[in-house]
């Protein structure tokens, strides 16, 4: 799916290049080294190469400054080539997440975290959706998958998977329960899901015993087992037998985030130049 969503963007960003001379351009910025950091960024840069955008990748030393950081932003939010400008989280320790995303301009969000994308999610009229949901919803609606009227439990109340997970389902008429840390009976809660999706970040943590039989079980994890394999927020192995749809990791829900930063950037390249 992810490969087709991408064939598309490439195909839309042959044409835009064609009729207008426009390339879309993606800035990425990563600081400090972290491994996991890094893997997410070679596979953006990756998919940008294969749908035909311009990318360019910022990497900053660890001990780079609020003020440094700052200033590069402000510098991306007005290059005209650069569409979306994407700041790889977690940032190190002594940086502000959150004053660094409100410095990006809303319409070069393409991750859609900023407060003014965020807002219009709330309101659903927005220009871009965040990347992982959105990537979670075109899954189900490929496979033709109903969420009106559907008990939809999302485990995990994150700002860049959970809340906006929620919001998207409760869009499309689902019934939505979030449940967290602090939920009661986390199992008997999950178990009344027709649609689950995981995004704990603890390996393995939706067992069989908390799945209902024939439920679609969406899996957002991206975590280490304990042999340091990546694997999933659900025990896959005994669960699978339960479903009648689940998604794997490695596969799955995360080459459909990186399809849909391509569509996400895409559309913000459109909108800077006014194209339908
Ligand atoms: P996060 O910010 O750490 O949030 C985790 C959520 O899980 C929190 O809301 C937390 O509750 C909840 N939680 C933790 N322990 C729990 C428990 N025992 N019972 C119930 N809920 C519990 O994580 P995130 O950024 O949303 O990411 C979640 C996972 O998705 C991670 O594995 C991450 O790597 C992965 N991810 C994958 C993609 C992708 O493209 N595939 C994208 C983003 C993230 P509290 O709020 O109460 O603490």
């Amino acid at each position: 799916m992810s490969a087709e969503v991408k064939a598309n963007v490439k195909k839309l960003t042959d044409e835009l290049k064609e009729t207008h001379n426009i390339t879309p351009g993606l800035a990425v910025v990563i600081v400090g080294d972290d491994p996991a950091s890094r893997v997410y960024v070679n596979n953006k840069k990756k998919a940008c190469e294969a749908v035909g955008f311009m990318s360019e990748e910022y990497a900053l030393p660890a001990e780079t400054t609020q003020e440094e950081l700052l200033s590069l932003v402000e510098t991306l939010n007005n290059k005209e080539s650069i569409n979306g400008i994407l700041v790889q989280l977690p940032l190190p320790k002594h940086l502000d997440d959150k004053a660094v995303i409100e410095a990006i301009s809303p319409l070069k969000d393409v991750d859609a975290f900023h407060a003014v994308n965020v807002g219009k999610i709330m309101l659903g009229e927005y220009d871009f959706l965040p990347c992982t949901p959105a990537g979670v919803m075109e899954m189900l609606h490929s496979y033709d998958i109903p969420v009106e009227g559907k008990e939809c439990v999302v485990i995990g109340r994150s700002n860049i998977v959970g809340k906006p997970m929620g919001m998207l389902l409760l869009h499309e008429n689902g019934t939505v329960t979030i449940c967290h840390s602090r939920t009661k009976n986390l199992a008997e809660v999950c178990k009344r899901a027709d649609i689950l999706i995981a995004a704990v970040g603890i390996p393995k943590f939706v067992k069989a015993n908390m799945v209902k039989d024939g439920a679609v079980v969406i899996d957002v994890g991206m975590d280490r087992d304990e042999n340091g394999k990546l694997c999933g927020d659900v025990d896959f192995e005994n669960v699978k037998d339960k479903c009648s749809y689940i998604t794997p990791v490695p596969g799955g829900v995360g080459p459909m985030t990186i399809a849909t930063l391509m569509k996400n950037t895409l559309k913000a390249c459109k909108l800077q130049n006014n194209i339908d």
